[in-house]
């Protein structure tokens, strides 16, 4: 049985419509259709992996110049400096469609969506530990 195709596969294939932005032969770009402010853009890979780290490297490659090329043209389109750069994975982390996507959202002097948390503080020998762990599990 095939797996069902997500949301934005449908959007990336004209099934669903969409504010299209950007394509090229690895990325689809559209504006969100719930904006957290005006402007905010999603950009998503063709690939069909739910979570950032399934991504293929050339996809991520591809996202990457993709997410630098749009980010710019949204500052010089609304005139804003600031924006916030957001990716959710896992419904834990607040991801509701499951197929990698980047938020960009431009901050407006008044705007008022919040993307904070409150801050711990890293323990010396715990840090060195588990940086030297991560480092090393890194393929
Ligand atoms: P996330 O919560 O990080 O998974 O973000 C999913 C985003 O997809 C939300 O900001 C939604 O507003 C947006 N979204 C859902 N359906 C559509 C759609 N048909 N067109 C554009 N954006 C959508």
């Amino acid at each position: 049985m095939k797996d069902e195709k997500s949301l934005f596969t449908r959007i990336i294939e004209g099934e669903i419509p969409s504010f299209k932005i950007f394509e090229n032969e690895y990325v689809y770009s559209f504006l969100d259709i719930n904006p957290a402010s005006y402007g905010h853009t999603l950009v998503v890979p063709k690939e069909p992996a739910s979570s950032l780290h399934e991504l293929s490297q050339e996809s991520a490659a591809e996202l990457g110049k993709a997410l630098v090329r749009i980010s710019k043209s949204i500052l010089e389109v609304t005139g804003v400096t600031s924006y916030n750069i957001v990716q959710n994975n896992g419904s834990e982390a607040g991801q509701t469609v499951f197929h990698v996507h980047f938020h960009i959202i431009p901050r407006y002097s008044d705007s008022n969506h919040e993307l904070t948390w409150p801050t711990g503080s890293l323990d010396n020998k715990d840090a060195s530990e588990l940086a030297h762990r991560i480092s090393m599990s890194i393929m």
